[in-house]
């Protein structure tokens, strides 16, 4: 295993500063048995690397009319509290919990779990299923629309639009099957790792090294080398390293660019629109808010045009909806005593040539004057310590093209189809693996990417 930096874990990496600490990107865990699953095949037991428990609440929602309410796991609580925060009746939340339960069965197995592009998928009777259920569940309507078709109140509409974000993409483009996303965490549920996301990375590190895995880290792949349609190796820098079987977790489009550039890229999936990005502030604050919790989201006054900013103007409005995640909710050692580790993000475009430091600035100065009115504190005074990433900077720590979080966006209903798959098509034993393929970006979706490499070799050994 190849990585540049000298610590591993890429989006998941830990940063620490002044006493504080941070994930560096995710921080939702969700479908952790997908995680257990893999210690598991490797003979291991979960319980010796890490642990996990239920979150609940799993987020908290600030509206701008002065809502607030309370997203529990538990089903009947969750639409209780829907129904008394804002009229729209409990049926209708269990209902629409209950239909996206389904859309997951129907989905699941051609879009997440095996290689959409191999024939050999659609011969199977789940996803030969899947398929000729896909006119049923609204395949042709937009996320937006379906949602406002299921409830009549704006602010459970917007709730739901949200997860759309989930992969990058914009509710009011994306298509109606994303209303999967949401079923992740209200039937699935979502999960705080012991330790925060970082955890993650600490604990695939040890079961690869207790598997045998040699890592080599600030080492840059610079290229992979090719002769007569098959692979042969890696170079970093000045080395060969022979190999008949490379998989890149790089994002797919510099894989091509920049450690391929003498072979014809597939230009059908690498021109795809990018995902959204995001600005992460990680501030350390100086005191406790126990008005907030692990999860909190204090939405905009407009989504419609929140979006319309972001897909239209390559921007950030001005009234932006903000995520803070504090993980020393649960873990009090990631920050120092009577004070909390906030880790802020907004929604940005993917990196067009904005100049970040200058949006970075006026969304800071907008973001503290929200939450500032809305927590009675100033907000910029809590501030002990803090650091930031941006499009930018997320392109050039990860090597994620244009700084996109999950690879290719999902606005067009095509996109499941035209994400690169997990195989070069011209050339043999090469592999993709991450965010920026088949089946999407998400710890989740990345953990299958490797399992559908997995399938994909042995289905060659057989
Ligand atoms: C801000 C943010 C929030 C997110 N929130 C969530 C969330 O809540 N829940 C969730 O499940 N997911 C979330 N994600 C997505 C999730 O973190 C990623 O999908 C996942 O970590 C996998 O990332 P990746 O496949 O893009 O690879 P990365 O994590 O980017 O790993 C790629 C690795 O390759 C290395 N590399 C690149 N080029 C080279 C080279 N030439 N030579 C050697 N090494 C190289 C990089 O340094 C990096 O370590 C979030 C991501 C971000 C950025």
């Amino acid at each position: 295993m190849y990585e540049q930096h000298s610590t591993i874990g890429g989006k998941v990496h830990r940063i620490e500063q002044d006493g504080y600490s941070w994930g560096f990107g995710a921080s939702l865990f969700t479908m952790p048995e997908l995680l257990d699953e893999l210690f598991i095949l490797c003979g291991k037991d979960p319980a010796q690397y890490y642990h996990y428990t239920r979150i609940d609440p799993v987020c908290r929602y600030f509206y701008a009319d002065g809502t607030r309410l309370d997203a529990w796991a538990e089903t009947d609580r969750f639409a209780a509290e829907v129904q008394q925060q804002t009229g729209e009746p409990a049926v209708k939340v269990k209902q629409y919990l209950e239909r996206i339960a389904k859309l997951y069965d129907v989905t699941k197995d051609i879009f997440l779990f095996r290689s959409l592009h191999r024939w050999r998928t659609y011969a199977d009777r789940n996803a030969l299923r899947s398929l000729l259920h896909l006119p049923q569940i609204g395949i042709g309507g937009k996320m937006h629309k379906a949602n406002e078709e299921a409830f009549s109140d704006s602010r459970i509409v917007q709730l739901f639009d949200r997860y759309a974000t989930y992969n990058g993409s914009d509710p009011y483009l994306a298509p109606a099957t994303l209303n999967v996303i949401s079923h992740l965490e209200y039937n699935k549920g979502a999960y705080f790792l012991e330790d925060g996301m970082p955890m993650l990375t600490r604990s695939l590190y040890q079961l690869a090294l207790d598997m045998g895995v040699e890592f080599v880290t600030s080492c840059t792949v610079t290229g992979i080398h090719v002769e007569d349609g098959n692979t042969t190796g890696i170079k970093t820098g000045g080395a060969f390293v022979p190999a008949d079987i490379v998989v890149s977790n790089m994002d797919v489009v510099y894989t091509y660019r920049r450690l391929m550039p003498e072979q014809q890229a597939p230009a059908r999936y690498l021109d795809q629109p990018r995902s959204s990005s995001a600005i992460i502030f990680y501030w350390g604050m100086d005191r406790i808010f126990p008005e907030l919790d692990l999860h909190n989201i204090f939405f905009s006054s407009d989504y419609a045009e929140e979006f319309r900013m972001l897909s239209t103007e390559q921007d950030i409005s001005d009234d932006p909806t903000i995520y803070i995640y504090i993980s020393s909710k649960k873990q009090p050692t990631h920050a120092p005593q009577g004070g909390e580790n906030w880790f802020v993000l907004i929604n940005a475009p993917h990196d067009s040539g904005q100049d970040w430091d200058a949006v970075a600035a006026r969304v800071r100065a907008n973001v503290i004057a929200r939450l500032s009115r809305e927590l009675g504190v100033d907000i910029a005074s809590c501030i002990a310590t803090e650091t930031v990433n941006h499009p930018g900077t997320i392109d050039s720590k990860t090597g994620s093209y244009l700084g996109a979080l999950y690879g290719s966006s999902s606005n067009n209903v095509l996109a499941a189809f035209l994400r690169h798959p997990n195989f070069s098509r011209s050339i043999e034993g090469l592999y993709f693996c991450g965010g920026s393929v088949h089946p999407g970006g998400g710890v989740p979706l990345c953990l299958l990417s490797a399992h559908i490499i997995d399938d994909l070799l042995s289905n060659k050994k057989a």
